[in-house]
């Protein structure tokens, strides 16, 4: 799935990853590679044209990722990540031509770039927030739609290990019905989500089979 996603051209999956957690460690405060407190623009590609918010030193990355630096895989994709999309074009020019790579590879990536960097900009200053977290996070309907879901940022940030990120029939969660997919297959278990329970009238993380959606009806 990783090998996957080096298909964004978005980096080593290692530095995705610490950056990530970072984020998640500092978020909208000192620390944090990509707030909008620093500006829009920032936010959105200025920490990657500008900044050394991808580059990391064995420490940090030992500290904020202690699970992949034993991974030899992770560590050679991590170095060699541009690799696979690089035999991806040269697959796609001599299958269909110059439209096959353009849409295909040049594309496909600026646009998919352009999603994930509004999670980091837009989603932290646009939208509605349901959860009081101590960040700028929200709810953000339009990158939710780009993104497959993530764009339900408030809700990420308030519940980050929930597989589940939008909480209502309305949010609009792809990446959530392809868990649940997986789940069903068998090839996805213990799965995290936040439910919400009417004794406590509160959201709360449960961990397991999903039994019925109607827990999510009616509240806000
Ligand atoms: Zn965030
Ligand atoms: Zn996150």
């Amino acid at each position: 799935m990783n090998l996957c996603g080096t298909l964004t051209l978005e980096g080593g999956p290692i530095y995705c990853l610490v950056t990530h957690r970072i984020h998640h460690a500092h978020t909208d405060a000192p620390g944090d590679p990509h707030t909008p407190r620093d500006g829009g623009w920032w936010a959105h590609v200025g920490w990657i044209l500008w900044g050394t918010g991808q580059q990391y030193d064995r420490s940090v990355v030992a500290r904020y990722a202690p699970d992949m630096v034993k991974d030899r895989f992770h560590l050679w994709l991590n170095q060699l990540y541009w690799v696979p999309l690089v035999f991806l074009g040269l697959g796609l020019l001599a299958f269909g031509g110059w439209p096959y790579l353009m849409w295909g590879t040049f594309f496909r990536v600026t646009f998919n770039l352009h999603a994930t960097w509004l999670v980091n900009s837009a989603t932290h200053m646009w939208g509605r927030r349901r959860f009081a977290t101590r960040d700028d996070s929200r709810n953000n309907w339009w990158v939710a739609l780009l993104t497959f879901g993530e764009g339900w940022h408030n809700n990420h940030h308030a519940h980050p290990t929930s597989a589940r990120h939008g909480l209502k029939w309305y949010e609009i969660d792809f990446n959530w019905w392809g868990i649940r997919l997986m789940q069903l297959m068998g090839l996805a278990r213990r799965i995290k989500r936040v439910r919400f329970n009417r004794a406590s009238t509160a959201w709360h993380l449960v961990t397991g089979r999903v039994k019925s959606h109607r827990s999510y009806e009616g509240i806000n």
